[in-house]
């Protein structure tokens, strides 16, 4: 018997529907498996956190989470927290880099009965998770932005060897059992030093890959051939920005947010994390889509079975794609996906195909 210790952050607004649906199959799949067992801790975020204690991020939840072997973190609505509290800060910038969750791996798939652009897209992007850009996560201390003047805004962009390369080789692990090929998306031309360091970084890993082949893409072209010819791709690899942008234009591809699964991994934990905001637009009316928070927990779980070389746990992880599969043939699924049911029902539907099998 193998015992997991799992985390559950439950996180804002369609969270609170979307992260127990995900449990709720994640459970149903592992009881196939009497030699897992995986005991699951609730731990407080966000702004239900927040109204009980204070904090949108407690020391308790992240000292907890030092001794998970995973975690699954719903969406986060921190647009609408309060502004003049340094108590309600955005919880997931913090988790990914305190945990050193280099890696966003999201994937994007279409589904023959689910209405979208693109048929046949089965693509995956990773993304840098801890530096470019994003000025709440780049710095050791301070922030990335900062203005000389009322009217001079500046954002720095941090791009390190050791996360480039750390993205680069979870791209070509990923590659390696797919259609072996990886497409770095960059502007090297304009940003000659960061994304010039980000592309050598993953010329040398694609050195050790000679079965995967390689491509360099400058972003702004891979955005028009990922809306036209999205099945050309297979793995597509990028600094923290333009993979953040270009995971939603994928998403969309295939059917919207609502599809777009995650899991952020580094060398220690893993952390399933949807592509999608908290969606206060359909909080409570039951209009969310499951899919991306259960295909992330599936990632989670398919993560930990590789990681620990446990064939019930990558098993578990086949059952759940089967059974999401066939709910989705049937036509069991939300209004987003062109269905009539509720996030409650979907998820059902799923659990009933898996007690089925
Ligand atoms: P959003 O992703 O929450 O919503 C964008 C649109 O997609 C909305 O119309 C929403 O209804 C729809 N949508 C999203 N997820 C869906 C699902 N599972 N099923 C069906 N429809 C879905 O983005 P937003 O509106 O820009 O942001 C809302 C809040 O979420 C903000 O506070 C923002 O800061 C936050 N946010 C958090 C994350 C995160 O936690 N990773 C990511 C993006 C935005």
């Amino acid at each position: 018997m193998t015992t997991y210790q799992l985390g559950i952050l439950k996180g804002d607004d369609i969270g609170l529907e979307v992260v127990p649906a995900a449990i709720q199959v994640l459970q149903t799949a592992l009881t196939a498996f009497p030699d897992v067992q995986v005991e699951w801790m609730d731990l407080p975020v966000g702004y239900p956190s927040y109204l009980q204690s204070g904090e949108t991020l407690p020391q308790e939840t992240m000292e907890a989470l030092k001794q998970m072997d995973g975690w699954i973190l719903g969406p986060i609505g921190h647009a609408a927290y309060p502004k003049n509290d340094q108590k309600a800060i955005n919880p997931h910038p913090i988790i990914r880099r305190v945990f050193d969750l280099h890696s966003n791996i999201r994937p994007s798939r279409s589904y023959p009965n689910v209405t979208s652009i693109h048929k046949n897209v089965d693509l995956i992007l990773v993304r840098e998770n801890n530096e470019g850009f994003q000025p709440d996560r780049n710095l050791f201390a301070g922030s990335g932005e900062f203005m000389p003047n009322p009217d001079l805004a500046m954002s720095v962009r941090v791009i390190s060897r050791r996360n480039s390369e750390a993205v680069a080789e979870t791209a070509f692990r990923l590659a390696q059992k797919r259609k072996k090929k990886v497409s770095v998306l960059h502007k090297n031309t304009v940003f000659k030093l960061g994304c010039g360091l980000f592309v050598d970084s993953c010329r040398k890993i694609g050195g050790q890959y000679p079965d995967v082949e390689y491509e360099e893409i400058h972003v702004d072209t891979a955005a028009a051939l990922l809306v036209m010819k999205p099945q050309k791709f297979d793995v597509l690899v990028t600094t923290n920005m333009f993979g953040d942008i270009l995971s939603d234009l994928t998403s969309g591809l295939v059917g919207g947010l609502g599809m777009a699964p995650g899991l952020c991994i580094g060398p220690k934990y893993s952390m399933a994390q949807a592509t999608h905001g908290s969606a206060p637009d359909i909080a409570g009316k039951q209009l969310a889509n499951p899919y991306a928070m259960i295909m992330s927990g599936k990632m989670l779980i398919e993560w930990l079975g590789i990681k620990h070389n446990d064939s019930s746990l990558l098993k578990t992880a086949q059952r759940i794609d089967e059974a999401v599969s066939t709910v989705i043939e049937s036509g069991i699924v939300t209004p987003d996906m062109g269905g009539k049911a509720t996030t409650t029902e979907m998820t059902h539907a799923i659990c009933a195909c898996l007690d089925k099998k």
